[in-house]
């Protein structure tokens, strides 16, 4: 089988790489787009819609519109429910969740991170609540769910908006279901560093069929074919190419994730002991697509700084990343939103300054996995 071949182990480990895309055969992709090419549609056409539906049903959740992104997903879903005043989110995470804030012309708030699951503090969040919020925005951050009950009973109990930025989820679940359903919209990424590729692309899956449709107005100017646009839209659509892509991938998804989740074994029963290690705490009852593997380097313990670390282990062919920092708060797009620096920020302060993201994709090996580990124990030592 192509989609077996790809995901083979063999022969990719050099030179090493921080993040590979694992992509199904060209053949595959070609042939679900070639019926749509003769046809002239080229965006937005049956694959589209055949793309959505599948996603809605594996997921088990009432829709899915498919944008050009999670970055215009998230917009959307922003301007569509109406949102306006403060939407409080982390500032631990990738600098998109906050930019659809303020294209919205929101004011950002940013919450604390919990210090073991890194995901945004849910009584920091509730802590945050002015009469000026209208919305949280949570992240599944490095596939690992937000503390989602937590956080849905505080919307409820103060009338607000609950959207999750699941750009690293696709695959994760929470406490048995699907990452997908919950809050009021959940918007996946399916650009290349992601688990289900698109080339670009974005899905917003919702329960809520009025949020789905304004959505899919939006993506397309705000037009439903009334040429009268009902909102202020964008052009987001996905093009019948990039669903292709995506729609031949999805199959091998379970698989990548699964790849993923026995290489984050390996590493955690590799490295939990080193002493100035810490791992992200993952609830045993959720499963993480573990996008990133990321560790936590406490310079006091292990000897050295996350900088050093990361520079030893470039000069011997193991690239890592720093992911996220800096954090949001103190990006200079940002900063103006928060004036008092760290302060109230304190675990998103000294997670972001000790994180290190190691290398993970389906295609690495065992051996990869162990050679990493080891040139860290070694250097600890
Ligand atoms: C990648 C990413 C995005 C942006 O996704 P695009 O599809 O590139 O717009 C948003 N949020 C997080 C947390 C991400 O990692």
């Amino acid at each position: 089988m192509s989609t077996t071949a790809s995901l083979s182990l063999s022969a990719v480990d050099s030179p090493l790489r921080f993040i590979r895309p694992t992509t199904p055969s060209i053949r595959e992709v070609l042939n679900n787009y070639v019926r749509s090419f003769d046809d002239g549609m080229l965006t937005n056409g049956d694959i589209v819609v055949r793309l959505e539906e599948t996603v809605a049903d594996r997921l088990g959740v009432a829709h899915c519109v498919a944008v050009s992104s999670c970055t215009s997903g998230l917009m959307l879903v922003l301007k569509a429910l109406g949102i306006s005043g403060d939407v409080i989110l982390p500032s631990f995470t990738f600098f998109a969740t906050g930019h659809a804030v303020l294209w919205n012309g929101l004011r950002p708030v940013f919450a604390d991170c919990d210090r073991r699951d890194w995901t945004v503090d849910a009584t920091d969040v509730e802590r945050r609540i002015t009469e000026r919020t209208s919305a949280i925005l949570a992240v599944h951050l490095y596939g690992n769910p937000a503390r989602i009950e937590a956080l849905q009973q505080i919307a409820t109990r103060h009338g607000l908006k609950l959207i999750f930025d699941a750009a690293h989820a696709f695959g994760s679940s929470y406490r048995g279901s699907p990452i997908g359903g919950f809050g009021d919209a959940e918007v996946f990424s399916l650009s290349p560093t992601k688990l289900l590729v698109a080339g670009e692309g974005g899905l917003v899956c919702t329960n809520d069929s009025t949020l789905a449709r304004l959505v899919r107005a939006a993506r397309n100017y705000g037009d439903n074919g009334s040429y009268d646009p009902e909102l202020v839209g964008l052009n987001a659509r996905m093009t019948e190419f990039n669903a292709a892509l995506a729609l031949a991938g999805m199959d091998m998804v379970e698989r990548k994730v699964e790849r993923h989740n026995r290489i984050a074994k390996l590493y955690t029963n590799l490295l939990a002991a080193t002493p100035g290690i810490a791992l992200q705490r993952i609830d045993t009852d959720d499963r993480s697509a573990y996008k990133d593997f990321c560790v936590l380097i406490s310079p006091a313990e292990f000897g050295m700084n996350r900088d050093r670390v990361g520079d030893l282990l470039q000069e011997q062919g193991i690239p890592t990343k720093k992911y996220f920092c800096p954090p949001l708060h103190r990006q200079r797009v940002f900063t103006s939103y928060c004036p008092s620096g760290d302060t109230g920020l304190s675990n998103t302060a000294r997670i972001s300054q000790t994180v290190l993201s190691l290398p993970i994709y389906a295609a690495l090996s065992d051996e990869a996995v162990r050679r990493v580990a080891q040139a860290i124990r070694h250097i600890a030592r």
